[in-house]
């Protein structure tokens, strides 16, 4: 395991990062480190060119509207087949909120206004009235992702698209549909703020497991104290 080194590209780090979800990349580096592997960090933005072949792991996290559109015709242009030949190669990639929006068909935000996806999840996503807010806690295999979510988009998962979870309590997708984010192999994007990884472990050892290519039960335990309190904590605030 030692001789392992995690690879992640974060994309659109300036523009794609409320919430701290910078704290995603944080969680992960700490959680390689302790354990003895490797981690290299590689930062793509506007007009940056992606090697295909060269990350574990793609990260995106949330934005404003505003960021958004700049980066959603970057990643359909610039980024889109590098972006396609890592997750068909079975490359993860983990996106939140503004960032999962833009893995889609499309993000409608008002009349005469759509953003392009990049259409590696089956789904678009559409503005609505207010906006859906607050703690929320999601059922996934059995197991709970904690976080906080924070959006004016309503996603709708195409008739196939697997959700990433259930939802326990909060809005999720679009407030109604009682799903919460999506997955396709190993693409994942959820609405989940907090930052999502360090209130939730287990979630960010499936990743690391999933970007070495290992099971996450073949990966060293860590002392998880202080992240069993996190994770409890979010959970409690969720009312869950
Ligand atoms: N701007 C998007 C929305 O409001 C995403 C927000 C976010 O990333 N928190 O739906």
């Amino acid at each position: 395991m030692s001789e392992q080194t995690m690879r992640i590209a974060a994309l659109y780090p300036d523009l794609l990062n409320i919430y701290a979800d910078r704290g995603n990349l944080l969680m992960l580096e700490r959680r390689c480190a302790w354990r003895g592997i490797g981690f290299e960090l590689t930062r793509s933005t506007i007009g940056d060119e992606l090697d295909p072949d060269a990350h574990d792991l793609l990260y995106l996290g949330g934005g404003q509207d505003r960021d958004q559109q700049l980066c959603a015709v970057d990643l359909t242009t610039v980024k889109r087949d590098a972006v396609h030949a890592h997750a068909a190669r079975g490359g993860a990639v983990l996106a939140v909120c503004g960032g999962y929006q833009l893995l889609g068909h499309h993000y409608a935000l008002e009349p005469g206004v759509t953003l392009p996806g990049v259409g590696l999840l089956d789904l678009h996503t559409e503005r609505g009235e207010g906006r859906l807010i607050g703690n929320v806690a999601i059922e996934v295999d059995g197991r709970t992702l904690a976080g906080f979510e924070n959006h004016g988009g309503r996603t709708i998962l195409a008739a196939g698209q697997e959700p990433l979870g259930r939802v326990l309590s909060g809005h999720g997708n679009t407030g109604v549909s009682g799903f919460e984010g999506a997955r396709s192999g190993n693409v994942v994007g959820t609405y989940l703020h907090g930052p999502l990884l360090p209130k939730n472990a287990w979630f960010a050892d499936e990743l690391i497991a999933s970007a070495l290519g290992v099971r996450a039960d073949e990966l060293e335990p860590l002392d998880d104290r202080f992240e069993d309190a996190a994770h409890a904590g979010a959970r409690r605030a969720a009312g869950v």
